[in-house]
């Protein structure tokens, strides 16, 4: 059976992997979490720990988190890319290409009820021609799941303005968490209809 634990392994085995340099920052949280949040690529903080969104950001991520009364551990969270590009710079396409066929394993491993990209990058995963302004909070179907992309945590960080329209987006989960199937099954019988 595929784990997370195997997939770690077969991924710091594998050489064919760009930006070997730095160090693997797999990813963490309860293997059996209903929400799966994806970043783009580990930072400084998070190279050197070999943990996701452990520097400033990830602090935010966590409180958002924990305002909704949940807590870090039982959620999943990691990144496209999975280890730091040099000088934080955007990860490259073949980086991202490269990182694929882990993150693919990884989501059908955790098996999220919903995906919640974080940033314009790490939507542009999951959603064509998405924009991070007008598409924040708002619910979209991938393959059979629910993903719902906010703005980084870092963006946040950066324009404070932002927060509130952050929270709210937070607060969406629980209720989604627990929808879910509905949502899913109004989509098969739309498309049934079409
Ligand atoms: N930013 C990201 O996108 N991922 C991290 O793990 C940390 C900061």
């Amino acid at each position: 059976m595929d784990t997370l634990d195997k997939l770690k392994e077969e991924m710091e085995k594998d050489v064919s992997l760009p930006l070997r340099s730095a160090n693997l920052v797999f990813g963490e949280g309860s293997a059996k979490a209903d929400v799966l949040f994806i970043g783009e690529a580990p930072g400084a903080n998070e190279d050197q720990q070999g943990r996701p969104f452990v520097g400033r950001a990830g602090k935010l991520l966590d409180t958002l988190i924990e305002e909704i009364g949940w807590k870090r551990e039982t959620v999943y969270i990691t990144n496209i890319v999975k280890r730091r590009p040099p000088q934080n710079r955007d990860p490259l396409p073949k980086e991202i290409e490269a990182y694929k066929p882990y993150l693919e394993r990884q989501i059908e491993i955790i098996d999220p009820k919903i995906i919640v990209p974080l940033g314009r990058f790490a939507m542009a995963y999951f959603i064509d021609d998405g924009k991070i302004s007008r598409d924040h909070g708002n619910i979209f179907y991938w393959r059979d799941r629910l993903v719902m992309p906010v703005y980084h945590p870092a963006a946040i960080l950066r324009r404070r303005s932002l927060m509130d329209d952050m929270k709210e987006a937070f607060h969406k989960l629980p209720k989604l968490v627990k929808e879910h199937s509905s949502l899913l099954n109004k989509k098969k019988t739309l498309q049934g209809e079409e």
